[in-house]
């Protein structure tokens, strides 16, 4: 969503010096250099489209029979060549103007730029390697401003960081867009912090260079970090554009933070954005993430200007939040009434809304029509929801079926949904052919083992369940730390671990969770300790239970908001069995909203329900 701001910071990077038209009082015997000249300049300004080869070879004609020959031609031709022929010509041009004259052309600085950006626009290390040579033994060159800027794009463009970060380094005198290009190469590599340090040095920061960190730490899952970043950038007084916003609303949808969602909507409307139809849908796909799924369909039907990505942001969130008639009615409203074309995104919310609603014979219908009507080949994603429709539905061996039928190679997602529909329906023989396949896929995906013994557990298969467990032993495996994060109503966001007594309120919210288990009893709440996969007593499984992070941010939730509230949670993980249970049966007991928000979907509880049906 946010893959803007790189590439307009590399834009920047663009034009060099116009090529500069030769001075009329060169002597040149055979054409008057202004005619050439102007032609050429003339031909480049113009050409909008490729001009046959022959043209250029002419132009090469008659600058070799130039004598002396003239090095702002030569720059020129180089010049032309870039921006009318495949990135290769440049560099024939070139080897083709000293053949001519050989150590008698002077070359100009700038005729260099032409090559490292031909290097650049064919991502070749090798090209940009020759072209770095060639600035240093033909010119000397190496240490021109807009020579070391084209050089430090080529590198970038080939991913070579390092190389890229030497010629920044040696540069005497740098600019806004060397400082710019190699904050924006960190940050696109994932190296932040290599970002940070650079970006601390800037000394003229802009809102090219502001951006770039913000939609690096939002594309890099920081996102607490790019809204500070952002932030910064409205208190520094720069400009906010389409590009920083996309990339601080990216930032809230990864969060879920509620507040601060509504404080960057403001801003987006201060600036008279409110109604861009980037800005929109990302806002829409924001309000759906952070569970606001009114406020994203407001959003959406306040936009005069809708594209595709506008209805696929709202119908995959419809179908996140588990509104599946409405996400498939907002479909056909796409494709008759606005006419608009769908994509492969707007398909996985098509998918999954009938997933979610156990509508297997219209997910069959539009899975065909993706194909057959809008030539959109089925992607493993899809091929997910399909397996997780058929699944749900209960129709296991014909989701294994399909899965053998692929066109695509099935990844870890597609075998994920067939063995969490083995664990609904307790099929431990098509489990076991789904995890032989997610343990080499992904050999340290706890959650699959833990899966797959349930399932085993539940068909009484003991032997299997402890062959599961010594593979876990042997593999060494840990948990990946589960995180949930609740926001206050200050918009401060809490983080809590697993097992973490680290918060200042930690003693409140664990007598707070010993009082809510004695009230739930009653209420039918048995700890399901099958969720803990360790080898240890039931008393310490019932322990570590209580410890899991979204129990602990439901406790300081209720703590903190009072009852008849809304409670907000996120999850880095998956919600567990006991979890859900848990949840669900205090949203029977107290009057309040609980949305949960996990790896996978959006869990609404009210009144003892779940709006996942119990399913996910
Ligand atoms: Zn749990
Ligand atoms: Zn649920």
């Amino acid at each position: 969503m946010v893959h803007l701001a790189p590439s307009r910071a590399l834009a920047r990077l663009g034009s060099p010096p116009p090529p500069r038209v030769p001075p009329t009082h060169l002597p040149l015997p055979l054409l008057p250099p202004p005619s050439l000249a102007s032609l050429l300049t003339d031909a480049i300004s113009s050409s909008s489209s490729l001009p046959h080869l022959r043209h250029l070879h002419a132009l090469i004609a008659v600058f070799s029979s130039l004598s002396p020959p003239d090095p702002f031609l030569a720059a020129a031709l180089l010049r032309f060549a870039l921006v009318t022929q495949p990135p290769m010509e440049t560099f024939r041009v070139f080897s083709g103007l000293r053949r001519a004259h050989g150590s008698e052309l002077p070359f100009l600085p700038f005729a260099f730029s032409p090559l490292a950006k031909a290097a650049a626009a064919s991502c070749s290390l090798h090209a940009t390697r020759v072209a770095h040579a060639a600035s240093i033994l033909i010119g000397g060159f190496d240490k021109h401003r807009f020579v070391e800027n084209s050089l430090i794009g080529a590198y970038v463009a080939c991913d070579d960081v390092g190389a890229a970060r030497k010629v920044f380094d040696e540069m005497a005198a740098k600019d806004v867009i060397s400082w710019t290009s190699i904050v924006v190469a960190y940050s696109k590599n994932g190296d932040m912090g290599s970002a940070e340090e650079v970006f601390a040095r800037f000394p003229m920061k802009d809102m090219v260079a502001w951006t770039a960190m913000v939609t690096g730490y939002a594309q890099n899952a920081m996102p607490a970090k790019a809204l500070e970043a952002f932030e910064q950038m409205t208190v520094a007084g720069m400009p906010i554009d389409e590009v920083s916003l996309t990339g601080a609303i990216s930032a809230c949808a990864q969060l879920g933070a509620v507040s601060r969602a509504a404080w960057v909507q403001e801003i987006a409307e201060r600036n008279g954005l409110g109604r861009n139809v980037v800005v929109g849908s990302g806002l829409v796909d924001m309000y759906a993430k952070c569970g606001l799924i009114n406020e994203a369909c407001r959003v959406f039907e306040g936009m005069h200007e809708k594209n595709v990505y506008t209805y696929s942001s709202m119908i995959v969130g419809l179908a996140a939040h588990g509104r599946a008639n409405d996400a498939i009615a907002l479909f056909k409203d796409m494709v008759t009434k606005a006419d608009v074309e769908p994509n492969h995104v707007t398909f996985i919310g098509v998918l999954t809304a009938c997933s979610h609603a156990g509508m297997v014979k219209e997910g069959r219908y539009y899975f065909a029509q993706m194909k057959d009507k809008y030539g959109i080949l089925p992607s493993a994603d899809h091929y997910t929801c399909m397996v997780d429709l058929l699944g749900r539905a209960g129709l296991v061996d014909e989701a294994l079926d399909l899965v053998k039928s692929m066109t695509v190679e099935p990844h870890g997602g597609v075998w994920g949904a067939l063995l969490g529909a083995c664990r609904i329906h307790g099929n431990a023989k098509v489990a076991k052919v789904a995890a032989e396949h997610l343990f080499k896929l992904e050999p340290e995906g706890i959650g699959n083992y833990v899966l797959l013994s349930n399932v085993l557990a539940s068909a009484g298969e003991r032997d299997e369940v402890s062959k599961v467990r010594k593979l876990m032993r042997n593999r060494r495996l840990k948990k990946d730390p589960a995180i949930s994060w609740f926001e206050g109503r200050d918009g401060l966001v809490h983080q809590f671990f697993a097992g973490d007594n680290t918060h200042p309120r930690t003693r409140d919210m664990q007598k707070a969770l010993f009082e809510l288990v004695e009230k739930l009893r009653p209420a039918g709440y048995v700890p399901i300790l099958s969720s803990i996969v360790y080898d240890v007593s039931e008393q310490e499984k019932q322990r570590l239970l209580m410890g899991h992070s979204e129990k602990l941010a439901l406790s300081f939730g209720l703590l903190t908001l009072g009852s008849s509230c809304t409670i907000r949670i996120v999850k880095n993980l998956r919600i567990c069995d006991d979890c859900h249970l848990f949840i669900q049966l205090v949203s029977r007991i107290e009057p309040v909203e609980i949305i949960v928000r996990d790896n996978m979907r959006f869990h609404h509880f009210k009144d003892g329900e779940c709006s996942c049906g119990g399913f996910w």
